[in-house]
């Protein structure tokens, strides 16, 4: 076995680490996440806006019960007042007192609901734009969710296909100098095999010794470099 299979081995590796990267920190995943959040809030802003809406709109029944009580009871003591049933002069004075107060009270209720009225509309108004807004951010949600999806898909099918291509490369391998591998993969972050290019070490970019240099040229030998411990590859 050429040790230079074990810098191929490397490079399968280390596109298995990339590819895990990427799928891991895709940036897609980051405006996805981010995008769902922004829906949630905008949803349950909506929502918060229909509770308001719907407590002014009970607010209004409310007033307008009132108003038609209120009216009732001013057009009740209306009639006594000029009925002629009542002729005592201080009780008529009372009512009539009663009376003002009454008209005055209906007068402020009906002015209460005229402002609600338009309260609600203009809300009902906002409730409309908003509610296209969510759905807008919605539909753009589940556009990013989609296409998040086949990018994930993609990925973890590049990254089954190379760990078979991995293991099937591996198979051909002696298991000392895969031990060998894992030992220096561990100490040098995935990196454990260097070629000489140009008489350097591509690990550490320090020029080899001449007595290295020459180990190499046996193909049998393991060669380590003198400066950052790489097992060296002699390259072509
Ligand atoms: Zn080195």
């Amino acid at each position: 076995m050429g040790l230079e299979l074990l810098w191929e081995l490397q490079e399968k590796d280390l596109a298995i680490r990339a590819l895990e990267e990427e799928l891991e920190n895709t940036p897609l995943l980051e405006e996805t996440k981010a995008l769902r959040e922004e829906v949630r809030r905008l949803q349950d802003e909506h929502r918060g806006a229909e509770e308001r809406f719907k407590e002014e709109k009970r607010q209004l029944r409310a007033l307008e019960m009132d108003i038609q009580k209120k009216t009732g009871e001013r057009d009740a003591l209306r009639r006594k007042l000029y009925g002629g049933e009542v002729s005592n002069l201080k009780e008529l004075e009372q009512m009539e007192k009663k009376l003002n107060l009454l008209i005055r009270e209906v007068d402020q209720l009906e002015e209460a609901a005229i402002e609600k009225m338009e309260s609600l509309e203009k809300m009902e108004q906002e409730l409309a734009v908003q509610a296209e807004q969510v759905s807008g951010q919605e539909e753009h949600l589940q556009e990013m969710e989609r296409r998040l999806e086949a990018l994930q898909a993609e990925l973890r099918e590049r990254l089954e296909a190379l760990q078979e291509e991995r293991e099937q490369f591996a198979g051909r391998l002696e298991p000392q100098y895969l031990e060998r591998y894992r030992i220096l993969s561990q100490k040098h972050q995935g990196r454990g095999v260097a070629r000489v290019v140009d008489d350097i070490c591509e690990g550490c970019r320090v020029f080899i010794s001449s007595k290295l240099k020459g180990q190499l040229y046996n193909p049998k030998a393991m060669v380590y470099c003198e400066n950052c411990g790489r097992l060296l590859i002699r390259q072509g």
